[in-house]
């Protein structure tokens, strides 16, 4: 949503703002389900269960045509070629890849017209921003075909979970990063309704001590079949039922965009009754995966994406072994990602998954562990929602934030050269819509972020005692 839509919903009486939602949702549905989707969703339904030979050749001959594009079309491509005396016909196979580099963040940002295809005027990319939890914003273009193949790859992860996202789609309570209820609202409800797709949207920033039998409420009246959200907040709302010795029975929980912990797990299964369905989708559409009903790892939807793992210097590792994770798009002709480094870690396994499909398997994925920030008035704020604010500001190089009492949150910035005072504004007025206007954040411009005492970087740190 642009910022003036924003501030048009947060004024808009709360009925309106349903109505929103539910006309946002029809947008995106349109988008995502239209064109080529029920092709691409067909096809992945066939494809899971192939022999894992028959896939690889399938994704090496995707891989081919990508490689072929990006030297035609993509100027940054020819000249990565162009030096290193390749052409196409060097990289033919998934073996072939480490004859090209690694595009790092850096890379994107630095060379990000030069990586557009040239098929596609600037004017056409699609644009999508990303921040996960590294605080570095990054903007990436990618095109329709990337879209639909996104949202076949997210409605089969569903279906593994035994849900349905769309056509039609099962009642789902959603409790993720946008804001939807007003800070300023005080009093019930901290939720909305998305009638287009059956979704209870629930507000990541009211969940409070207080609150919290509020949304239990809410939810028992809407009777989701999923519950789909980050695991931090999904463990909120567990912890809150074991608290009470209650139990809230869903048919499935699904989660991703954090590390989830074993400890997490156990108390969401037991307190929603049901098995959980993690996935793992980077930003930059470049690789995906998720559970099925064996759990005994990620499926790498290899239709989607060609992982590899890599060690520091950019080396692949052997199967089981942990690294960073690196992802190679098979469809994203707008923008063609090749090697792409992601700042998350996993292992691809060497072993495949008892349920037959051919898919790899791959080790559950870690992304940094981050802390919840815990509020004056008891609110519990998952460090994944504050990714957002940062996400348009691909000016920001680094950032980190730093909770230092229950009022008053520091953000340590490097400002790239087109930084300016506007974007501090915006940062803090988008930051103080999600924490409230009684805590004092603080913007510092630093030259280099600090690391934990462990030696790794920490984008969200609290000195606040978590208070469940
Ligand atoms: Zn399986």
């Amino acid at each position: 949503m642009n910022p003036l839509a924003a501030a048009a919903y947060r004024a808009a009486p709360i009925w309106t703002q349903n109505l929103l939602l539910s006309l946002y949702g029809w947008k995106l549905e349109r988008e995502r389900y239209g064109g080529r989707y029920q092709e691409f969703r067909e096809r992945l339904e066939q494809q899971q269960w192939q022999s894992h030979d028959q896939i690889v050749a399938w994704q090496e001959e995707r891989l081919r045509a990508i490689v072929a594009h990006a030297y035609e079309h993509v100027p940054y491509y020819r000249r990565i070629f162009d030096e290193r005396k390749l052409t196409p016909a060097d990289v033919r196979t998934t073996a072939d890849l480490g004859k090209l580099p690694l595009l790092t963040k850096a890379d994107i940002r630095q060379h990000f017209d030069d990586l557009r295809s040239r098929t596609v005027p600037a004017a056409r990319l699609k644009t999508g921003h990303t921040s996960g939890t590294t605080g570095t914003p990054l903007t990436v273009g990618y095109d329709d075909a990337t879209v639909w193949m996104t949202y076949a790859v997210f409605d089969r992860h569903y279906q593994w979970a035994g849900a349905s996202l769309a056509n039609p789609p099962d009642r789902i309570a959603v409790a993720r990063g946008n804001v939807i209820v007003p800070l300023a609202q005080r009093r019930p409800p901290f939720w909305r309704m998305n009638r287009a797709q059956n979704q209870l949207m629930l507000s990541s920033f009211h969940l409070s001590k207080a609150n919290l039998p509020a949304y239990f409420e809410a939810l028992r009246e809407f009777r989701p079949a999923v519950m789909d959200g980050y695991p931090s907040t999904l463990y909120v709302l567990a912890k809150y039922l074991q608290n009470r010795g209650e139990t809230f029975p869903v048919r499935t929980v699904i989660s991703s965009s954090e590390t989830l912990y074993d400890f997490q797990r156990a108390v969401i299964e037991e307190r929603f009754c049901c098995r959980m369905f993690d996935y793992y989708a980077a930003a930059e559409r470049v690789v995906f995966s998720g559970e099925c009903d064996r759990h005994e790892g990620h499926h790498v939807a290899m239709e989607y994406g060609l992982a590899e793992v890599v060690d520091e210097s950019g080396q692949p590792l052997p199967a089981g072994t942990e690294g960073r994770l690196v992802g190679t798009s098979l469809h994203n002709m707008a923008m063609p990602l090749l090697r792409y480094v992601t700042s998350d870690w996993s292992a691809i396994e060497p072993h495949r998954c008892s349920c037959g499909r051919g898919l790899q398997v791959m080790a559950d994925v870690t992304t940094k562990a981050e802390d919840l920030l815990t509020l004056a008035d008891g609110r519990l704020i998952s460090p994944s929602v504050l990714t957002h604010p940062f996400k348009p500001l691909d000016c920001i190089e680094g950032s980190q934030i730093v909770q230092t009492a229950r009022d008053a949150v520091e953000v340590r910035l490097i400002p790239g050269p087109a930084y300016t005072d506007a974007h501090t504004r915006h940062l803090v007025s988008e930051l103080q819509a999600r924490l409230g206007d009684d805590v004092r954040i603080e913007v510092r411009m630093v030259e280099a972020l600090e690391n934990a005492p462990n030696g790794k970087f920490k984008w969200v740190t609290s000195h606040v005692p978590l208070g469940v």
